[in-house]
């Protein structure tokens, strides 16, 4: 029984004046007057509670959106039960089951739902019509249809067996329910991650980023329409330290994906330390946790396609992709001409809200977003040993906007070019050409992250030297290419060190993370 073969869902043009365009900007201005009352999902009820939080718009920070319900620890307490007692019915219902709701929930997504998660996607995470579009259209289309994929295939992986003796691989889920944490920055991660663990059988408790809740309300919608049973994935709007305590110290955890913060992870893991005699079963930990990604320059390469990998990888959503082009090492025979190429490229982007679709760069999340690009802005302008070269402005008036900004350093371990800033802010180090060896051994050793990573070069040799030297710091690694934009079933996406688990998202060594599987041997 084959499912459906998975390809990737075609990119949608959006082209000036086309239909297409037209239809999501009108469902955009129409979701932008609504005012939604967003509730959470806990087994079969839609919960309200009586805090009532503002939703905000990154780019208009005093806009009327509505309001979603914030629970508080007894929630939590309902949504384990809830998947626990959804957890028999589930496990017994046959995979094709399963794959259908998820092969459903895409084609949802690919039709009728495709402007409202799109728009939802714009107005709450403030994502440009092409951001939005390759994110909770297609990526989360591309995670649905090819984990569906990925599951059949690794079901069909069986031990050989021989005369009188029968050898199977039983794929179970794991025992108990499992936990997922998901970002804002991407809503096909947010709604990837509980639904992955779902379809391989397994019951979740899901706590998105009070920064994605507009669009995890209509992932949720979109579940349901496909048919997933209630319980099975349940949606809770909580404070995240407490949650974490409160899930991770229960006997039936079993497994958590987690897409976040570094720390936020690591103070997870501690905590799963802390209460190891309390589970059952040891769980599973799958994390994403953010990156420093370098685009690393020979002089051999081509400055065109230099700066636009710089432009497009830096400051696309605002540079709040884990996979954003945050630290540049550029040949000083190079740097003049890849400038001036950026600063015209730079020229021609304009920052604004998504309603208006030739908008390049929108708002940052949130205040504390804002503030925390602001700071590096600000101590890169005071300090002796680093220049702004482009942009530097910033605007909170409205929306939280920063401009595009590029800090030329002369320290290689300047702050910016060490730290995680999630924000529009490209820090460069230009080094002399002869020092190209020294100069990867720094990219290697300047962050603790090792996420994605980019060489340009034309000289074959210059790529075989960076790509043997920098084999541990990108787990995602591009040659001549920029290092966002990683597609499902193409580049498996994830990375190690302080970057995660590496257990790549969108790839068969994902979904085995979520099933414990019985061997079983019968003699005849
Ligand atoms: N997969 C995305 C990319 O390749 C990044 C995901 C993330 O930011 O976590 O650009």
């Amino acid at each position: 029984s084959q499912v459906p073969y998975a390809v990737n869902e075609p990119v949608r043009s959006y082209e000036p004046g086309s239909p297409e365009v037209k239809s999501l900007i009108a469902t955009y201005k129409q979701m932008w007057k609504e005012k939604v009352e967003i509730p959470m999902y806990i087994g079969n009820k839609e919960v309200k509670t009586d805090k009532k939080v503002r939703i905000e718009s990154p780019q208009d920070h005093q806009h009327d959106l509505g309001f979603f319900y914030e629970g508080d620890m007894s929630h939590v307490d309902m949504a384990i039960e809830a998947a626990l007692a959804a957890k028999k019915d589930w496990n017994a219902l046959g995979w094709e089951q399963r794959a259908s709701i998820f092969l459903k929930a895409a084609e949802l997504v690919a039709g009728p739902y495709r402007d409202r998660l799109n728009a939802a996607t714009m107005i709450g995470q403030g994502k440009n019509v092409m951001q939005a579009e390759i994110d909770s259209a297609c990526e989360f289309i591309d995670f649905l249809r090819f984990n569906v994929e990925f599951m059949t295939e690794m079901y069909a992986e069986q031990p050989v067996s021989s005369e009188g003796i029968w050898n199977r691989s039983e794929y179970r889920p794991l025992e108990g329910f499992c936990f997922a944490v998901t970002p804002f920055n991407f809503t096909a991660i947010a709604g990837n991650l509980p639904s992955c663990m779902a379809m391989m059988g397994n019951v979740v408790v899901w706590k998105p980023s009070m920064s994605q809740v507009y669009s995890a309300q209509v992932i949720m919608e979109i579940f349901k329409e496909a048919g997933l049973p209630d319980g099975v994935i349940n949606l809770i709007y909580t404070d995240g330290a407490q949650t974490a305590e409160k899930v991770l110290s229960h006997p039936d955890f079993a497994g958590l994906h987690f897409t976040g913060s570094t720390s936020v992870f690591q103070g997870m893991w501690k905590m799963i330390g802390d209460n190891i005699h309390k589970y059952k079963t040891y769980p599973r930990i799958v994390g994403e946790t953010g990156g420093k990604d370098f685009v690393m320059v020979h002089p051999s390469a081509d400055a065109a396609a230099v700066a636009t990998a710089l432009v497009r990888g830096a400051f696309e959503y605002q540079g709040q992709k884990c996979s954003a082009a945050s630290r540049a090492y550029m040949p000083k025979s190079l740097w003049e001409e890849v400038k001036t190429i950026m600063g015209k490229q730079l020229e021609t982007v304009k920052m604004g809200s998504p309603e208006d679709p030739s908008n390049f760069v929108n708002a940052v999340i949130h205040r504390g977003s804002f503030e925390k690009c602001k700071k590096y802005i600000d101590a890169a302008r005071e300090a002796s040993d680093s220049k702004i070269i482009f942009g530097g402005n910033y605007d909170d008036k409205t929306g939280y906007f920063v401009e595009p900004t590029v800090i030329e350093v002369e320290n290689p371990n300047y702050v910016s070019m060490c730290e995680e800033i999630f924000g529009p802010i490209l820090s460069v180090y230009v080094y002399e050409d002869q020092n190209w060896k020294e100069t990867l051994k720094l990219v290697d050793e300047t962050s603790i992250y090792s996420l994605t990573g980019s060489i340009f070069a034309k000289d074959r040799y210059a790529i075989d030297e960076a790509y043997h030297a920098l084999e541990n710091a990108a787990g995602n690694f591009y040659i001549n290419d920029k290092p966002t934009g990683a597609v499902v079933g193409q580049q498996p996406f994830g990375g190690a060190r302080a970057s995660g688990t590496n257990d790549k998202a969108g790839s068969k060594m994902n979904l085995m993370r979520w099933v414990s599987v019985r061997s079983v041997k019968e003699t005849f």
